[in-house]
């Protein structure tokens, strides 16, 4: 099992992942916009079991009464998203890795929220809302 690490822009929060993915998505919905300040995130989906803070904690806001959006208090970075009811997953910012190379997307999520100008060529999937209501992707190909 390969292990990939990362962390925020000014180091106080580090982390590491040690299992495979369930899902990497690149996610268009406006929360996630104006979370990040960036027209989409790229967000790692993971058993929380293979993920852990190796040092520092982040702050947490929620985004809406179930969803958790947690990030450097410090320096602002992405790191996380959590919601309520779905304890069995995680995602964890793809920017925030030390090589986000290491991923490979598989879809792209909210896709009815994407901004005009975004043209992608990558043919990977649009799913119109997220993989609780749309299934999630086949990685064992
Ligand atoms: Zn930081
Ligand atoms: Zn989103």
């Amino acid at each position: 099992m390969r292990k990939l690490t990362g962390g925020c822009l000014c180091g106080a929060i580090r982390y590491e992942i040690t299992g495979e993915p369930v899902a990497v998505s690149h996610c268009h919905c406006a929360t996630c916009r104006k979370a990040t300040g960036a027209p989409f995130i790229t967000w790692i989906t993971l058993a929380p079991e293979h993920f852990a803070y190796t040092q520092g904690e982040p702050a947490i806001y929620r985004s809406t009464e179930k969803v958790r959006r947690s990030f450097c208090g410090r320096c602002g970075t992405t790191l996380g998203y959590a919601a309520d009811g779905y304890d069995d997953e995680l995602d964890i910012s793809a920017g925030s890795l030390d090589d986000p190379a290491r991923v490979m997307p598989d879809d792209h999520i909210w896709s009815d929220g994407m901004l005009p100008w975004l043209k992608f060529a990558d043919g990977l999937p649009h799913l119109p809302g997220s993989h609780w209501e749309h299934g999630y992707p086949d990685r064992s190909k």
